[in-house]
């Protein structure tokens, strides 16, 4: 099969052909019709996330197939398997843990730590190929005839999203949520606010034009991530008990926390990278709870699907590159240079 194929940390992708695996009993092969590009790919084929004052290495075999936002046709089943059938759209849950140990039977494969790893398109081959082989076949989501692109952003930044909202929806319903980042994944979770948390929505970045397209999605406000600015709109709808921070930083974290009512929780989804400090005293004073949130569980990612099915959700901006044009699509994510998301089609 065509790959872009990663044969060392930072280098240009290699176009490659490369065997794809024949599935066995329990596993599914996928034909690949579009594979969405993550900032995460950028962190992975850098070779490192940034933990502050450590950079965190990846760990991969080469060659390696980037691309965990996989949508595409079933291609063939491995023994025991018989749906979804044969040519059935999907889109592929990539987030697979061993489906063994204590952590994947509560379905929080997300976080299976067992090796070897197996999330596709980080430890496996992803979809920057013409096929992924998926290890266990009830990864495939069917996704009807939603509209292209859509399934394969659903199982990334929609999820994580997704995710993130889900662990703030016991906010009391008459406070105010505080959404901070309107990246890719900010402004999805504020387009699926409105189907998971009754709350207002406050948004806050500091580019206008995110701002602009905050309100758009239906931020009740949309602000700067300043203290003064977030104590005007406290004062007309209340404080807030919980946020998201999509983007991670130093700077939004101290905002952000700043910002919360006693008793607030702090979901921290970026992975924008710094340290911080923290006065200790103020957990239990507070007190507060800085929870992480790692995309997200395959029966989320189920139930994320179902709802875009639904056609409850506005999709995000879209453009499709063919796969080839992998490199020059990585580099002009990486200079900010992408609107919405990039699909590679193989
Ligand atoms: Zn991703
Ligand atoms: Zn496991």
């Amino acid at each position: 099969m065509k790959a872009q194929a990663m044969t060392a940390f930072g280098a240009p992708l290699t176009p490659m052909d490369l065997d794809a695996k024949k599935p066995g009993p329990g596993e599914a092969l996928v034909r690949v019709t579009r594979a969405g590009l993550c900032h995460s790919d950028l962190h992975i084929h850098d070779g490192y996330f940034d933990f502050g004052e450590v950079k965190q290495p990846v760990v991969v075999d080469m060659p390696a197939v980037l691309g965990h936002e996989i949508e595409g046709e079933v291609a063939e089943l491995g023994e025991g398997v018989s749906a979804p059938v044969i040519g059935t759209r999907v889109a592929v849950y990539p987030w697979l843990g061993c489906n063994q140990c204590d952590t994947c039977k509560t379905g929080d494969q997300q976080l299976c730590i067992a090796l070897p790893r197996r999330a596709l398109g980080v430890a496996q081959w992803g979809g920057m190929a013409e096929y992924v082989h998926v290890p266990f076949a009830d990864a495939l989501i069917p996704i009807g005839d939603l509209a292209p692109g859509l399934g394969a952003l659903a199982m990334c930044s929609g999820l994580t999203a997704y995710s993130a909202l889900k662990k703030i929806a016991a906010t009391p319903p008459d406070q105010p949520v505080l959404l901070i980042g309107m990246g890719g994944v900010g402004l999805q979770a504020m387009a699926l606010s409105k189907n998971v948390l009754p709350n207002k929505i406050i948004a806050a970045d500091i580019e206008p034009a995110k701002r602009e397209a905050a309100l758009g999605y239906g931020a009740v406000e949309a602000i700067e991530p300043t203290p003064a600015a977030w104590k005007a709109v406290a004062a007309k709808h209340g404080s807030t008990g919980a946020a998201i921070d999509f983007v991670g930083a130093p700077a939004t974290f101290g905002f952000g926390t700043a910002a919360l009512r006693r008793g607030g929780k702090y979901v921290i989804v970026g992975l924008f990278g710094g340290a911080t400090t923290l006065p200790l005293a103020s957990l239990p004073l507070r007190p507060i709870s800085i929870i992480g949130s790692y995309v997200g569980r395959l029966d989320e990612a189920r139930a994320l699907i179902r709802l875009l099915r639904q056609g409850a959700v506005p999709a995000p901006p879209m453009q499709e590159r063919p796969l080839d044009q992998a490199n020059s699509a990585i580099n002009d994510l990486r200079a900010g240079k992408v609107l919405g998301r990039v699909l590679l089609t193989p």
